[in-house]
């Protein structure tokens, strides 16, 4: 490999047209590399020969398989600290973030590993007579894989590992403002028993090389993440092709505290929930929806808790928020804060760019009071360390409050009392339902996925993942003798 961070095309690492530069959001004076950008001919060239590896990959043996995502998810776990550092570099979530992410993504190929195992088929007696049923699952085929920057290994892992589980080929989009974790995650995959042209990765920017992806007739099925304009375009490319298509959203979620819950409990639910990844979660908690009752009381221990978060460098000791992703994130939420400021709201911390040691795009995690749930700050995703309280008053103003948005990932509620938790856990309509927990943080053994605006297609992980990456087939035996 040369000074230029490679594409891995077919097999082998190859450099593009050209390249764009990587930098440090927690210290934009640190340049992290070079990263190819893919040519349409590179592009061209790895689905050619990701199609006819997929056949070949599709008759390992299950054991074989099961070995190579061991060995990925293996090795990502063993080197966390380093991965995580490195992404944490590039993306500016915490180190602990950071490193948490990468062993996740280990996670969930070693899960996938042992599914490898674990795909038994259905079978039936036929309606006639001396006929057998066999239902089972094959690969889809060639897969493309478009991964936003917010979770640049774990988002990746959880479709490529089961992409792969299934028997596909892989073309990986990432998102060109995280290529670093992208090629460190493929210099894994390079090196495992797979053919040539498995597993390509192919860098550049969504608009154009993204596209050409997404429109592309060799590609079977299409798994995406990121925002709701493009994931509405990418389904509007895969239907004249009609490819399958996956995608996770935006989300606008809700964190119910209600007047019976613990409040200390509810402050560092709604914290962690609303300024983990620097708010930069599809999880986010941004909507704080609270009972009257505790309303003062809950607002002054959270702002204090706000006031009290460490704001710094990535990877100094004792951050415990990081930069925004890019000057242009950076710019956005800013916009969102006169925006909130503007329709009403009042800003009772935070929510102001901050000039630290080193030349980021840091910004001081915010809180907005006196909001209501129609303005435009408690309706579109912001992305950012930006959370509104909504007061309420009570647990059916709540409810509706929570599900009044055209999004539907995930929602919470902290209270004592079992039987509005369950009808919460019943009646919120999201796609994951958390009750004393943040919004964000889920695992890797169970379907992932939300409603609305927030998902389209089937849901991801856990065994759910099935449905995505593969396609029925049903068998009609008969034995041969006269019928
Ligand atoms: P995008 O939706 O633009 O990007 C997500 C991925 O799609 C990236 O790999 C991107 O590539 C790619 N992409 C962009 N345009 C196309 C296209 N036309 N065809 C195919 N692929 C494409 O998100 P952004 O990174 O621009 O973030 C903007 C906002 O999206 C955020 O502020 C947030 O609200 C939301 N978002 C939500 C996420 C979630 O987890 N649900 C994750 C990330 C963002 P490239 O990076 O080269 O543009």
């Amino acid at each position: 490999m040369s000074d230029i961070n490679c594409n891995f095309i077919a097999g082998e690492w190859v450099t593009g047209d050209q390249e764009i530069e990587n930098r440090n959001p927690s210290d934009t004076s640190d340049l992290i590399g070079l990263y190819a950008q893919a040519s349409r001919g590179q592009l061209d060239a790895a689905l050619d020969k990701a199609q006819r590896a997929q056949v070949a990959w599709a008759s390992y043996g299950m054991e074989r398989k099961q070995a190579v995502l061991n060995s990925i998810g293996t090795e990502l776990m063993a080197r966390a600290e380093e991965l995580g550092r490195l992404l944490s570099r590039e993306e500016g979530k915490p180190l602990a973030e950071g490193r948490g992410e990468v062993f996740r993504a280990g996670q969930f190929f070693t899960y996938y590993a042992a599914e490898c195992l674990r795909q038994l088929g259905e079978n039936a007696d036929s309606v006639r007579a001396g006929v057998e049923i066999d239902v089972r699952r094959e690969p889809v085929g060639v897969v493309a894989i478009v991964s936003p920057w917010n979770f640049p290994t774990a988002t990746a892992s959880w479709k490529i590992a089961p992409a792969l589980c299934y028997g596909n080929a892989v073309i990986w989009k990432p998102a060109n403002i995280t290529p670093a974790s992208a090629v460190a995650l493929t210099e894994i995959i390079s090196r495992q028993d797979i053919p040539d042209g498995l597993f390509s990765l192919v860098m550049g920017a969504g608009g154009t090389l993204g596209q050409q992806l997404v429109e592309h007739p060799s590609v079977n099925a299409i798994s995406f993440t990121g925002s709701v304009p493009v994931g509405k375009g990418i389904a509007t490319a895969a239907i004249q092709n009609l490819t399958k298509v996956q995608m996770e959203m935006g989300s606008k979620n809700a964190l119910v505290v209600l007047d019976d819950g613990d409040l200390d409990l509810a402050v560092s639910v709604a914290l962690g929930g609303a300024f983990g990844g620097t708010g930069q979660k599809c999880t986010a908690s941004s909507r704080l929806i609270v009972h009257g009752a505790v309303h003062d009381a809950f607002v002054e221990k959270l702002v204090a808790g706000v006031q009290a978060m460490k704001v710094g460098h990535a990877l100094h000791d004792g951050t415990q928020m990081g930069p925004v992703v890019s000057a242009q994130q950076l710019q956005e939420n800013l916009d969102y804060v006169a925006l909130g400021q503007s329709e009403g709201a009042e800003l009772a911390c935070g929510g102001a760019r901050l000039d630290l040691e080193h030349d980021g795009f840091y910004m001081s995690p915010g809180v907005f009071l006196n909001t209501t749930n129609d303005m435009r700050i408690n309706r579109e995703e912001m992305f950012a360390p930006l959370a509104a309280v909504i007061k309420v008053d009570g647990y059916d103003h709540a409810l509706a409050t929570v599900n009044d948005t055209n999004f539907g990932l995930t929602s919470g509620i902290v209270t004592r009392d079992l039987a509005r938790a369950t009808h919460f856990r019943r009646n919120a309509r999201t796609g994951v339902v958390t009750v004393n927990l943040p919004t964000a943080g889920t695992d890797y053994h169970v379907p992932f996925g939300g409603r609305g605006d927030s998902s389209y297609g089937s849901r991801e992980q856990g065994k759910a993942a099935a449905e995505f990456y593969t396609t029925v087939k049903t068998a009609y035996i008969h034995a041969g003798e006269p019928l």
